[in-house]
C-alpha cells in the first residue's frame, strides 16, 4: 500500500481530531525525521517542544531499554528507584522542595489547581476559591486544565467548565489586580506563552505578580509545560527572573519522548495541601518514565544542553530578526530561547504546507504564528538551512 493509502485507512478508524499533515513519520535521527518512503526532513518542532535531546540518542534509548528489561512499572505503593533518583535530580535542578509524577502536562495542570484548592480550603474551610488565568493561555484539553485555558473556542463546547475562574491579561498587572478578590486562591500562567502565540512574561509584571501573591497569601502557579526544560536557556525559564512559583508544572521535554509529566511544589504548599488519599494516578512515576527522566536531566548536564540553548538560540533570534525585516508579511518576531515566533499578517498553513515539501517540519501557533521550537542539540547550521528553506516557503 501507498503511503496516502494508508493514511486514507488511518482515517477511517481514528477519531478525527486532528486536520493531519499528509504524511506518515517512521524514524528519527538528530534533528532529522524521515517518512516511510525515506524523504528526510529538518525538524524545527521536536514533537512540540519534546524531543530535547534530538532523536536517537544512543544513551537514553540504552537506558530506556535496560529498564524495560528490569521493570516497567509497580503502581505507588511501593517505592521504586527511578522514581528517588528523578524526584531528586528534579527538586534539585528546580529549586522546589517536592514531586508528584503525572503522565501528561493536562494532568500536572490538574494536581496543581487541586494543591491550590486544597492549600485555600485548610485556611477557611470553605469551597468557593477563584483562579486567575490569562487570555491566549494554553494548559490542556482535560476539564480542570480546559478551565484555565484563555480560549473560548476551545471551551464553548463543553461548558459548565470548573468554576470560579476569572481571566487577565498576561503582562498587564492592572488587569490581573482587578480580578482579585478575597476568594482568590492561586493565580496560574505560562511563563513563556507556547500555544497562544509565543508571548514571554515581562519581568516587571511577573514580579509584581509575585509581590501580590505574597501580601495576599494567594499561590502563583507557572506552567513551564513548554517552556521549562532548558528551552529558553534557563532549566525553568522563571529562574531566569528571580521570581520563584509555589506550584510548578512541567511535562513535554521532561521524559523527552517517553509521556510523563510532574507538579513541583515548595515545602510551605506541600504541608498545607494534598494529604495521603487527596490525589493519585496509577502510571504516574513509574519506572521506565523516570529512568527516562533520570537519564534525560543526566544527558542536560552532560551534553551541557542549556550552554546550547543560548548560543543557537540567540544565534536562531539574529536569522529571524532579517526574515522578519526582509519580508513586508511578518509583522513581529518574539522568543527568547529556542522558542520563538514569527508573526504572519495571513494564516500560515500554506507556508508549512510548502516547507514540508521542501522537507522542513514547522509548526503554527495560532492561525498567523509560525512556532520555532526545535530539539535543543540543532546548530547554527541547521538554522541556516532552516532559514533558507522557510524564506523559500514564503516566496514572493
Ligand atoms: C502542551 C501544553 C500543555 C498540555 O500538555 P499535554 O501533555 O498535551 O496534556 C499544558 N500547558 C502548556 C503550556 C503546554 O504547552
Amino acid at each position: 500500500m501507498s503511503m496516502q493509502e494508508y493514511i486514507d485507512q488511518a482515517e477511517q478508524n481514528l477519531l478525527h481530531t486532528y486536520n493531519r499533515y499528509q504524511v506518515i513519520l517512521d524514524r528519527g535521527e538528530g534533528v532529522h525525521l524521515y517518512d516511510v518512503n525515506g524523504k528526510e526532513y529538518l525538524d524545527f518542532v521536536s514533537g512540540i517542544a519534546v524531543f530535547a535531546l534530538g532523536y536517537g540518542n544512543r544513551e537514553y534509548n540504552d537506558a530506556l531499554k535496560a529498564q524495560i528489561d528490569k521493570l516497567i512499572h509497580t503502581s505507588n505503593y511501593y517505592y521504586n528507584m527511578p522514581a528517588i533518583h528523578a524526584a531528586k535530580k528534579l527538586t534539585e535542578v528546580s529549586g522546589m522542595d517536592r514531586v508528584f509524577f503525572t503522565n501528561s502536562g493536562a494532568e500536572s495542570i490538574e494536581g496543581a489547581i487541586k494543591a491550590a484548592r486544597k492549600y485555600a480550603f485548610l485556611k477557611d474551610g470553605s469551597t468557593d476559591h477563584e483562579i486567575i488565568a490569562m487570555e491566549h493561555s494554553f494548559h490542556g484539553r482535560t476539564m480542570g486544565a480546559l478551565s484555565v485555558t484563555g480560549n473560548p473556542k476551545y471551551r464553548e463546547a463543553f461548558e459548565p467548565m470548573i468554576g470560579h475562574i476569572r481571566f487577565a491579561k498576561m503582562n498587564d498587572f492592572e488587569s490581573v489586580s482587578a480580578q482579585v478578590t478575597d476568594k482568590t486562591c492561586a493565580i496560574i500562567l505560562e511563563t513563556v506563552q507556547g500555544e497562544g502565540g509565543i508571548y514571554p512574561a515581562e519581568e516587571a509584571f511577573l514580579k509584581k505578580i509575585r509581590a501580590l501573591c505574597d501580601e495576599k497569601d494567594i499561590l502563583l502557579i507557572l506552567d513551564e509545560i513548554q517552556c521549562g526544560m532548558g528551552r529558553t536557556g534557563t532549566m525553568f525559564a522563571w529562574q531566569r527572573y528571580g521570581v520563584k512559583p509555589d506550584i510548578m508544572t512541567t511535562a513535554k521535554a521532561l521524559g523527552c519522548g517517553v509521556p510523563v509529566g510532574a507538579f513541583l511544589m515548595t515545602e510551605k504548599v506541600a504541608q498545607n495541601s494534598l494529604v495521603a488519599g487527596d490525589h493519585g494516578t496509577t502510571y504516574g512515576g513509574n519506572p521506565l518514565a523516570c529512568a527516562a527522566i533520570c537519564k534525560v536531566l543526566e544527558l542536560f548536564e552532560k551534553q551541557n544542553i542549556l550552554a546550547n540553548v543560548n548560543r543557537v538560540g540567540a544565534y536562531l533570534y539574529d536569522r529571524l530578526e532579517e526574515v522578519a525585516k526582509e519580508y513586508d508579511c511578518i509583522k513581529a518576531h518574539r522568543g527568547v530561547g529556542l522558542m520563538q515566533g514569527l508573526v504572519f499578517e495571513q494564516p500560515v498553513g500554506d507556508i508549512i504546507k510548502r516547507a514540508m515539501d521542501l522537507g522542513l517540519i514547522l509548526i503554527n501557533a495560532g492561525a498567523n504564528i509560525i512556532r520555532f521550537v526545535p530539539s535543543l542539540v540543532i546548530t547554527e547550521e541547521d538554522v541556516d538551512q532552516m532559514i533558507s528553506i522557510l524564506k523559500e516557503a514564503i516566496g514572493k
